[in-house]
């Protein structure tokens, strides 16, 4: 599959807003993406936002990012920065024209949203209610009318004064609008619009002891910032009615904004809600919200992953109206098939066991020519520097191994990538009987002391010579969870992959000493490499971010 990040996919949505750019229904395509601040964003935002900004950018709009901050109690400051970083990364090198500047925040709004909330009771749609939470929810299970339904505009408009005053205690009251209690669609049964919170909010502070529900904001918010699409997941489906009748019940001038609704993300072996991310960080089974093996934006980059992957997956997923499962393999896929493009090759021993030429010279040395990147001419080749004593991976080497193995073993001959076909003449071991040095002959031609010319061995293994070579760590990292639904049954935290990190102390070819953060490298038969941010000068710390091949495959 070959995939273009920039080519824009086609879906239902586009095809709504395309018509409705065609027929000139709005002066300007204005979209939002509003997450509430109360987590890190994860993957399944990176969709929302590859949707919303994309839509925005094909169709000559804007797109707002809104912070959804109506929850004074769980939202912070932190979250609110984490998510502009996020999603400027993410749609960096899209141009800015598309992006409403600064990030909007409902919290802003808290004002007009009482303004209308007074003007809705004046019509006669809303009222306050005494009944507590639970008293509520059941009246609205059962289809009952609350006994408070029908007070005065009057009455109503003192209490609700009262209820911003801070007159009544937490949940002592509600606003609910006036709709219908045995509307077929729960979220019709009078809706609660505001509740008492006597809680500081992260940026309004003291100042509100009443705020406002998800549908009264979230709907208000988009009518306040001219949103056209109002694009959210399946679950606000059966909001829809409700989103339409507030618009529709203040009499609100056209237009409105119309709300849309596709499937969210779901990915194998992994869990996306924010509800559990934020678990996995506080229990400290990852090492933070940027945990490279944590399907949030932050760890996804850190890991290495490319604003450009990620968008192409984005598109590569498409968006549908029905619930589906999305396999990891596809983002792996996705991640390779652009490393495979754009990455430049170097060797790098990750699990290094010695290695001598006994009939190469000790004081001599070779610059061998090695290629940067098969698939890009314009990269060119370097210099590796090949001399007697060398490092090779240790799994490249076993004292008795299976049929087919065509690596090195007692007696057996392997090509050293770039360099000479070697043979294995005898295994050096401590005292415990672990392999510590392997003694080799390079294959030389009698005549012309170079390289055999022409002949074939099966296997080619990669090298680093054990005087140039430089120290590094690498974190190998795999999947968080050993199961495809890891929410599947029962706790998630229980299907915590054990080997999902592995450090590793390398021997990388100098070459990598010039290597920056920004820079992607394959290391040659390991996978694709991107420096961590604990890299140093002195130190490097690497982070594989996906291996070359697909190792889960033949696992299931
Ligand atoms: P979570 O379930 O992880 O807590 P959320 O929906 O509560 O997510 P918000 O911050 O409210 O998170 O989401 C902001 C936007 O991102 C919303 O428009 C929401 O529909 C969208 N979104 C959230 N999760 C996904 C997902 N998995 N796939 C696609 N879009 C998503
Ligand atoms: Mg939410």
């Amino acid at each position: 599959m070959t995939v273009s990040t920039e080519k824009p996919p086609s879906d239902f949505i586009r095809d709504i807003v395309a018509e409705d750019v065609r027929a000139g229904k709005y002066k300007q395509i204005r979209i939002r993406f509003p997450p509430e601040p109360n987590g890190y964003l994860h993957i399944g935002h990176a969709k929302s936002i590859c949707l919303n900004f994309g839509i925005a950018r094909e169709f000559g709009g804007i797109c707002n990012v809104r912070m959804d901050d109506t929850n004074p109690t769980k939202e912070e400051a932190e979250y609110v920065e984490s998510i502009m970083t996020d999603v400027c990364w993410l749609i960096d090198g899209w141009g800015d024209n598309h992006v409403g500047g600064a990030p909007f925040y409902a919290s802003d709004y808290f004002e007009r949203f009482y303004e209308y909330a007074v003007q809705l009771i004046r019509k006669g749609k809303a009222y306050v209610c005494d009944m507590t939470p639970e008293e509520t929810d059941a009246y609205r299970r059962l289809g009952k009318a609350s006994g408070f339904r029908d007070r005065s505009a009057e009455e109503n408009l003192d209490l609700f004064a009262r209820m911003k005053a801070g007159g009544f205690a937490d949940g002592a009251r509600t606003l609910r609008a006036k709709i219908d209690v045995n509307a077929a669609n729960v979220w019709l049964r009078d809706p609660v619009l505001y509740r008492i919170r006597h809680a500081s909010h992260h940026r309004t502070g003291d100042k509100w002891c009443i705020y406002p529900m998800y549908d009264w904001a979230h709907t208000l918010s988009d009518y306040i910032e001219g949103i056209t699409h109002s694009i959210c997941t399946l679950e606000f489906e059966v909001h829809r009615p409700l989103y339409d009748w507030i618009l529709d019940a203040l009499e609100l001038p056209e237009p409105h904004p119309h709300q849309y609704e596709f499937a969210r993300l779901n990915l194998t072996y992994s869990v996306i809600s924010k509800r559990k991310l934020i678990q996995l960080v506080n229990e400290k089974l990852v090492n933070g919200w940027d945990d490279p093996r944590m399907v949030t934006i932050s760890g996804l980059r850190r890991r290495g992953v490319t604003p450009s992957a990620l968008r192409a997956f984005a598109y590569n997923i498409g968006i549908t109206k029905y619930p589906s499962m999305t396999d990891m393999a596809l983002l792996e896929h996705t991640m390779r098939d652009e490393f495979n493009r754009t990455a430049t090759r170097r060797l790098v021993v990750l699990r290094p066991i010695k290695l001598v030429l006994t009939n190469y010279p000790g004081e001599k040395i070779e610059e061998l020519d090695a290629i940067n990147n098969p698939e890009d001419p314009n990269a060119g080749t370097r210099k590796i520097s090949f001399g007697r004593e060398l490092y090779i991976e240790r799994d490249d080497f076993m004292e008795t191994p299976p049929p087919k193995y065509f690596r090195l073993r007692p007696g057996g001959e392997v090509r050293l990538k770039y360099a000479y076909i070697i043979k294995c003449d005898e295994v050096v071991k401590d005292e415990a009987g672990n392999v510590v040095e392997l003694s080799c002959r390079v294959d030389l031609d009698s005549k012309s002391g170079g390289p055999t010319a022409g002949r074939k061995v099966k296997g080619t293994i990669h090298w680093v010579s054990a005087t140039h070579a430089i120290d590094a760590e690498v974190r190998l990292y795999d999947r968080l969870f050993t199961v495809p639904e890891p929410d599947a049954s029962g706790d998630f935290k229980s299907f915590i992959n054990p080997n999902s990190l592995e450090v590793v102390k390398a021997k990388c070819e100098p070459a990598l000493a010039e290597a920056r953060p920004e820079e992607r490298y394959q290391f040659e038969r390991l996978g694709y490499f991107a420096l961590d941010r604990d890299s140093t000068p002195e130190k490097q710390v690497w982070n594989r971010t996906v291996t070359l091949r697909d190792t889960w495959a033949k696992v299931k």
